[in-house]
Formats: C-alpha cells, sequence, structure tokens
C-alpha cells in the first residue's frame, strides 16, 4: 500500500514524501481510513509502529474543513499524552505535517513556567498537545476552553492510566463537546483500557498491529548474570564495543542513573542523564547532545525515557532489570525503531531474578542468556544446571551466544541475527 492510497491530501502527501517515509507503516494503513472516515478508533500499538504520524496525518486533514464551532482560533484538536517528552515529540510530528497547512500547535506541560503557554493560547492555536495535570491545571484557571475541540486523541493511554492519571482525563473529557471523534492509542489492552474505552469511544474501529504484550520484531535479546558490584565494568566493556552507535542504559532510580553517569564519567564515557528530577531544561539539554550524536550514552529512568524518539539507537541496556515487566517491553522498543534491527542487552544480579522471571512470562520467552564474559555471577553459574521445570532453559542450547556472538560479549548489529535465531527473537 502507499500514502497516495490512504486518501490524505497532497500537502500531507508531499510532507510524508519530504520525511522520507516511503509507505505506510501497517498502524497508518490500519488507522487512517478510518480517522478519515470519522471514526472512533482503539489502537493497539507500540512506540516505534509510527502511530503518531497515524493519529496526526488524518488530523491535520480534519483542519482543512472550515471550522463550525468557536469565535475565536480555539483548539480543535486535543492530544493527551504521558509525559512532556512525548508531548513534545508528538507536537513535533503535527508541526512537520502541519506547516504547509498553516495549522499552529501548543504544547501544555508541567515543570515549566506556565506563562508562555498561556501566550501561545491567546494567540490562538489549532492543535493542544498536553499532560493531562498542567491543562487540568489551565482549566481551572479559566485560561483555556475546550469547547471547539472535535478531535480528542489519548496516546499511550495505558501509561496515563498507570501514571494515576484517570481523573484528570475524565475532568478534562467533561470540558469537550459530547459529540466529537475520539481516538486512543495503547501499547497494551489490560482491561482497565478496554473499560476507559468504553466510557470515552463511540463504537471503535479496532486496530492492532502487535499481539498483547509481545516484545517489537527485529530486536536481538541477551541477558547477563552479574554481580551487582560489576555491573558499571561490565556495561564500560559492552560500551566499548564500536558496534555501539547510540545507546540507552536504564536504571531503576534516579540516583541510580546519576551514580551511573559518574561512575561511567571517571571512565571517561560521557553519558548524558535524564529522569524526572531533572529540569526541563536540562531534560531537553540532555536530549538533544544525545540526539545530535554529541554523547554516545543516555541513562534513563523508565518514566523519562517514556516516548524519546531518537533515531538509530543501537542499543537498549538494561542495568537494573525494571519491577514492571511491561517496563522491559517499553524500554526494548527504544531500539531497533521503524524497521532498524537493534540489540537490548540486560543485565540480571542474583536480587532481580523474580523481575527477570517475569519480564519471561509476559513476553513467553526466554531471554538467551550470554556467559562469555569475565563478570558472570557465581549464582548464574549454579542455577544453570538444572532446567527449568516445564519451560525453556536459557542457555546456548536454545538461542544462547551463536557463533559470531561468542567472539565478541556484545552481540553486534553489522550482522543481522541468522534466520533461525532471528525467530527467536521476536
Ligand atoms: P512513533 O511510533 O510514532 O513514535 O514513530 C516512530 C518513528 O517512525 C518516528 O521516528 C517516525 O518519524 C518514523 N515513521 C513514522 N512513519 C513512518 C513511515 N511511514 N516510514 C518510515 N518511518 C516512519
Amino acid at each position: 500500500m502507499q500514502f497516495e492510497d490512504l486518501g490524505l491530501h497532497d500537502a500531507l502527501l508531499h510532507s510524508v514524501r519530504a520525511q522520507g517515509f516511503t509507505a505506510p507503516t501497517p498502524i497508518q494503513e490500519r488507522a487512517i481510513p478510518h480517522v478519515l472516515q470519522g471514526r472512533d478508533l482503539l489502537g493497539l500499538a507500540q512506540t516505534g509502529s509510527g502511530k503518531t504520524a497515524a493519529f496526526a496525518l488524518p488530523s491535520l486533514q480534519a483542519m482543512l474543513e472550515p471550522s463550525g464551532r468557536g469565535r475565536r482560533r480555539d483548539p480543535r484538536v486535543l492530544v493527551l499524552a504521558p509525559t512532556r517528552e512525548l508531548v513534545s515529540q508528538v507536537a513535533e510530528t503535527f508541526r512537520t505535517h502541519g506547516k504547509d497547512l498553516g495549522v499552529r500547535t501548543t504544547v501544555i506541560f508541567g515543570g515549566v513556567g506556565q506563562r508562555p503557554q498561556v501566550d501561545a493560547l491567546r494567540k490562538g492555536t489549532d492543535v493542544v498537545v498536553a499532560t493531562p495535570g498542567r491543562l487540568l491545571d489551565l482549566l481551572g484557571q479559566g485560561l483555556i476552553r475546550l469547547d471547539a475541540v472535535g478531535l480528542l486523541i489519548l496516546d499511550e493511554a495505558d501509561r496515563m492510566l498507570d501514571m494515576g492519571f484517570i481523573r484528570p482525563i475524565r475532568k478534562i473529557v467533561s470540558h469537550l463537546p459530547a459529540e466529537r471523534q475520539s481516538l486512543m492509542f495503547s501499547a497494551t489492552m489490560p482491561d482497565s483500557i478496554r473499560a476507559l474505552a468504553d466510557e470515552l469511544l463511540s463504537d471503535p474501529a479496532e486496530v492492532a498491529v502487535q499481539p498483547k504484550a509481545k516484545t517489537a520484531p527485529k530486536i536481538e535479546q541477551a541477558l547477563y548474570h552479574v554481580g551487582q558490584e560489576s555491573k558499571v565494568d561490565l556495561l564500560q566493556q559492552l560500551l566499548s564495543d564500536p558496534d555501539v552507535e547510540r545507546a540507552i542504559v536504564f536504571t531503576r532510580t534516579k540516583r541510580g542513573a546519576d551514580r551511573l553517569a559518574q561512575k561511567l564519567g571517571r571512565t571517561s564515557i560521557e553519558a548524558a542523564v535524564i529522569h524526572g528530577n531533572k529540569s526541563q531544561n536540562a531534560r531537553t539539554r540532555a536530549l538533544e547532545a544525545f540526539r545530535r550524536g554529541r554523547t554516545r550514552v543516555l541513562v534513563a529512568t523508565d518514566v523519562a525515557a517514556r516516548g524519546i524518539d531518537v533515531e538509530q539507537v543501537s542499543h537498549v541496556v538494561n542495568f537494573d532489570l525494571p519491577n514492571e515487566p511491561e517496563s522491559y517491553v517499553h524500554r526494548i522498543g527504544r531500539t531497533g525503531r521503524a524497521g532498524a534491527t537493534g540489540v537490548a542487552l540486560s543485565f540480571c544480579d542474583p536480587s532481580e531474578r523474580g523481575y527477570l522471571k517475569d519480564i519471561e512470562k509476559l513476553t513467553h520467552r526466554s531471554i538467551p542468556v550470554r556467559r562469555d564474559h569475565p563478570f558472570a555471577s557465581v549464582e548464574d553459574a549454579r542455577t544453570e544446571l538444572p532446567p527449568k521445570p516445564g519451560g525453556q532453559r536459557p542457555g546456548p542450547s536454545r538461542g544462547g551466544p551463536s557463533r559470531r556472538s561468542a567472539r565478541s560479549s556484545v552481540p553486534g548489529r553489522r550482522t543481522a541475527p541468522s534466520r533461525s535465531r532471528a525467530g527467536r527473537v521476536r
């Protein structure tokens, strides 16, 4: 299928071509026609699938219709997203594709002064992309009107619920016209999301591009059993591999992120850091340095990293395993984006075995274990022997190091995983 087959306006076709997109991604192919027909939509899609353009392009097309509502230039499209980074990226997509249509997009999020945001609203805007907290705050102060919104989009709805945004979302929705089109995108489809969809959507079309909680394709995964005390040394060794072009390293805590970046700095590996205690400016600077390749390594916590859209992240390293197994799927989705192959390496110290079990249960697969490194923990050697009852035993016989990767301790990107192994790397 081609973009031309989707019924998009010429100006939008021009801008997707200018972005170098040759064909729509599966979520775009399936979602765009429904949205253009004015239907509500429930989309199951991960970050990296092209879902932002899947809702931004038809939303922008709707802007070409004359507005029936609103006296002034009040927002006609409202996008809610969980984090400031995601808000910025969604807004960027609207701006990129809406440039030639004269569409104005305004971002609203907390952690920075509200003045510039309020000024932008006063000048008039067509699209508002917002985190729920600050938007509700502005609504409470009477600084924004939402009665001209004809299209509501909830992006990463599962994450918004995880972050406790359900009440703000309900309150915001109560300010919108009852007659509107609503779209909801989520990376997972737990019952809570179904319930929210029942509440907010009317006879929605449903499109899914990933089976529930399966990790994205084309990501080569590996697990290193390593004691906490040796993690920095192992990381340093892995990062010294030239195949690691651009890496995001995840820690569980903000303090852990700061400490790790300092330790790496002492070994002359410069790393940028983002987490929730950093100011918005510091986060933007860190992301910019990483995006432009000034720093090769970004150390991040889960919430801060959510929605980061940086091309060509060659490696994701789970320095700590996440305590929520879904975060593993989100984390490794940072690499291997839009068709590129990526590598996800996870460190597991003996105290993190429970987290590993949860992850493997959710993704229905064992992560291949790498043992050809000098920091293998004793625990690993001990637990290696008995096969897992009724399950796959992680080890060389079931997806362990390939002949190629046995030579290097980092599964590389120069050679794509062979077919037989790639089959297990889902
Ligand atoms: P998203 O899932 O919206 O975060 O998008 C992930 C990445 O895919 C972004 O960097 C987009 O620029 C890129 N992208 C979106 N649509 C396409 C497409 N049709 N072809 C190639 N890349 C795309």
